[in-house]
């Protein structure tokens, strides 16, 4: 591929943050840094109710003790002026309208959007279920699929690296994509993390054990965190399990990442850790 590969970790800061979105930062820095491409931090406040400085500070806290680092970081809340340029420009053009409830809404042209996920192949949705979907509040409030449409948009993001259940919200983005001329990116939707019982690994459900903070405090080195995670979802295709970072952007690919969930296991990381842990001591020597 010679266009650069440009790519985003988007998280919301609206808790501690979550293993399964390490795990999604952790694909983007690898596939990022092993084709020399840019990896950007968006943070998606614009939720102002649910959003808080605490919780951006501990995002920003986690990558950085992980070692994945960065190549630019933004705000949404920082680009209201954008998005109002573009929420005009549509209003004017018709793609979006003010509805008689007073809110913005997407003029659905109901039709059949099918796009290519690099790991779940082709997958086909008629958009006429979703109706003249609400994107603003008002012009100075951009809902979520809205605002990551002009920020991809804006930043060149040649690959979309994110959790499953983002799916569903593809046909929308693209439709939105199309009504701005946007260009669309690849899809890459990495499959859930479960619990043991196979239900979605959830705050509401399992608690603090989701969060990475979680793990740090039991002990676990950003190592072991790292190499673990690099496991839930993906193979090397070899007999090989502990890896360094390094050796993990050498090898890491798209085609080894599975498609069924991957199910989170403590035991696992636990045997990770101790492996890092004797490498570590070993060096010593
Ligand atoms: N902000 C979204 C989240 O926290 C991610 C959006 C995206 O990756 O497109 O789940």
């Amino acid at each position: 591929m010679s266009q650069k590969i440009i790519t985003r970790f988007a998280p919301s800061p609206t808790g501690q943050l979550h293993i399964g979105s390490v795990r999604t930062a952790l694909f983007n820095f690898l596939y990022t840094r092993k084709h020399g491409g840019k990896f950007i931090l968006r943070i998606e406040d614009t939720d102002k109710e649910r959003s808080k400085k605490e919780f951006e500070t501990d995002i920003i806290e986690g990558l950085s003790w992980l070692g994945l680092g960065y190549d630019e970081l933004y705000r949404q809340s920082d680009r209201g002026e954008i998005y109002k340029n573009y929420i005009e420009k549509m209003l004017s053009d018709g793609s979006i309208y003010q509805a008689d409830d007073k809110v913005i809404r997407f003029k659905n042209p109901n039709k059949k959007v099918k796009f290519n996920d690099l790991i779940r192949g082709e997958i086909e949705f008629d958009t006429t279920e979703l109706k003249d979907f609400v994107i603003a509040k008002s012009a100075d409030e951009p809902l979520y699929h809205l605002a990551v449409v002009i920020d991809d948009f804006e930043s060149g993001i040649t690959h979309v690296i994110r959790g499953e259940d983002h799916i569903s919200n593809t046909p929308r983005q693209i439709l939105i994509q199309e009504a701005i001329g946007a260009a669309r990116p690849l899809y890459v939707h990495l499959p859930l993390i479960l619990a043991q019982d196979r239900s979605k690994l959830s705050k509401r459900k399992h608690g603090e054990s989701v969060s990475l903070n979680y793990y740090r405090s039991k002990g676990y080195s950003a190592k072991a965190i790292i190499n673990y995670l690099a496991l839930l979802g993906w193979n090397p295709g070899t007999e090989q399990e502990i890896f360094t970072l390094e050796e993990l952007i050498k090898v890491f690919d798209f085609s080894r990442v599975h498609k069924g969930g991957a199910i989170f296991d403590e035991k696992k990381l636990a045997w990770v850790a101790r492996k890092h842990f004797n490498l570590a001591k070993l060096r010593e020597k």
